[in-house]
């Protein structure tokens, strides 16, 4: 009788260390759903108080059905009591192990199944950046137009920023000027109410600020540092913005020496505050500005209906050819082009995606225009034309993928082209094999993907 009742309280003891939620640990880690159990580490306290219960259950368990009932009514009924108690206990234990060891086999599966996708599924586009212009959406109408003067004229009228700021001061002066006006005309007195003040105090002093507000500057684009010399680029080290570049050039040309040619300077910043300490910078003496083609794709499939324009285009290759070419997508190189895998064709896309097709250009212009007295400076272009775009819409400026400006004064040598070209080409590769995944674009809202590839068959350049 004793016997027992230690019995029974050695394993309530035991137990009272075990809950349901009771996490195991695992000597090895599954690699698949089919793989059987692994043995326990026992290393893991929770573990140990598992095995240590179970230890116990199996011996209880071994005892009493050693022992013979002894015809005493009570005893026997507590042996049987017992053995039906420990026997509960531990189907409840294997249940809790199978459940166990089906997480961790969930979890593990799943942490490869990310891993794997992470380094060989499409490039994933994190989520498009909503507040792209929202500011711009709150803004009085008034200001709104300087907003947009300002931008015009800095973007497209080529207004320095010095120039843009005195135009911004002289507005904002202007304002001023008008609400002080009216505030005296209408007997209010010479000061600012609430809501003048805060249009002042909100009003941006750098043609930046204002472009920002709108929301028109692109995303995803790279300053590479780039060598004055041999016209190797470098892409800067994010976790280091104040010394992101190599100081010197590394590179290295067939049958020349290492380059060696400095990358950058030390700039000190004037302190933000009071008595507060200088920073010192290193800046590059050339910039390599590269715009990613996964923003830019992102940026085009946020116009609405394009991403469906793009996708119909390859409904004509998929009909019987016509005797005579009308547009690119006629052409026997499209028709019959396979995908990433050498045996589906291009045309065939599967639900949801969109296969790109882009045409390269490397084109040469002078910043101080072409007068024949001028300064020769050459200051060039990488852009892409999508064409999956109809033939109206596809070469119009806004539809153009300007993926880098290479910077001057003279056009690089035919091999130094390949330095400013790597950084797209690199990115071109990965969508050709892996894809880019966007959480939405305009038509869907929803946030439905939407795959795309990108090829540049024929790649043209044009010097
Ligand atoms: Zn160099």
């Amino acid at each position: 009788m004793s016997w027992i009742s230690t019995a029974w309280s050695k394993i309530d003891h035991a137990k009272a260390a075990i809950l349901k939620t009771t996490r195991l640990s695992f000597q090895r880690e599954p690699l698949s759903l089919l793989d059987p159990m692994s043995e326990f580490d026992s290393t893991d306290i929770n573990t140990y108080n598992f095995c240590k219960l179970e230890a116990l259950l199996v011996e209880t368990e071994a005892d009493l059905e050693r022992m013979q009932h002894i015809g005493h009514t009570d005893a026997d009924h507590r042996h049987d009591a017992l053995l039906r108690r420990t026997r509960t206990i531990l189907r409840s234990l294997d249940d809790h192990k199978n459940r166990e060891w089906d997480r961790v086999k969930i979890e593990s599966v799943l942490r490869q199944t990310q891993e794997h996708l992470a380094n060989n599924g499409p490039l994933m586009l994190s989520a498009l950046s909503k507040a792209r212009g929202e500011k711009a959406r709150g803004l009085q109408p008034f200001v709104l137009a300087a907003f947009i003067m300002v931008t015009v004229l800095h973007s497209i009228a080529a207004t320095a920023r010095l120039k843009s700021q005195y135009i911004l001061a002289t507005i904002e002066a202007v304002l001023y000027g008008a609400f002080v006006f009216s505030n005296v005309a209408a007997s209010s007195g010479p000061t600012l109410n609430l809501l003048q003040a805060n249009v002042l105090r909100n009003f941006p002093q750098d043609a930046r600020t204002a472009m920002a507000a709108l929301g028109v500057e692109p995303d995803g684009v790279t300053h590479f540092a780039c060598c004055s010399k041999c016209g190797d680029t470098y892409s800067p080290n994010r976790r280091r913005p104040d010394d992101a570049y190599p100081h010197f050039c590394s590179n290295r040309e067939t049958d020349k020496p290492i380059c060696g040619n400095p990358l950058v300077y030390q700039q000190t910043h004037v302190p933000t505050t009071k008595n507060g300490p200088s920073r010192t910078t290193w800046e590059p003496f050339q910039i390599f500005p590269y715009r990613t083609c996964s923003s830019w794709i992102a940026d085009l499939f946020q116009r609405p209906g394009l991403d469906l324009l793009a996708r119909a285009a390859w409904e004509p290759v998929l009909r019987p050819l016509k005797t005579r070419w009308h547009d690119i997508w006629d052409a026997p190189v499209l028709r019959d082009f396979l995908g990433p895998d050498k045996k589906t064709l291009f045309a065939r896309q599967p639900d949801g995606a969109v296969h790109l097709i882009f045409s390269m250009f490397v084109d040469w212009f002078n910043p101080h225009g072409n007068k024949k007295a001028g300064k020769s400076h050459s200051i060039g272009v990488i852009y892409l034309a999508c064409h999956n775009l109809p033939p109206h819409l596809r070469y119009l400026p806004e539809n153009i993928y300007l993926a880098g400006v290479i910077p001057g004064p003279k056009e690089p040598e035919l091999h130094q082209l390949n330095h400013f070209l790597r950084p797209l080409i690199d990115e071109l590769v990965i969508l050709w094999e892996r894809g880019l995944y966007l959480p939405q674009t305009a038509s869907r809202s929803a946030g439905l993907p939407v795959l795309a590839r990108v090829l540049a068959p024929g790649s043209r350049v044009m010097i």
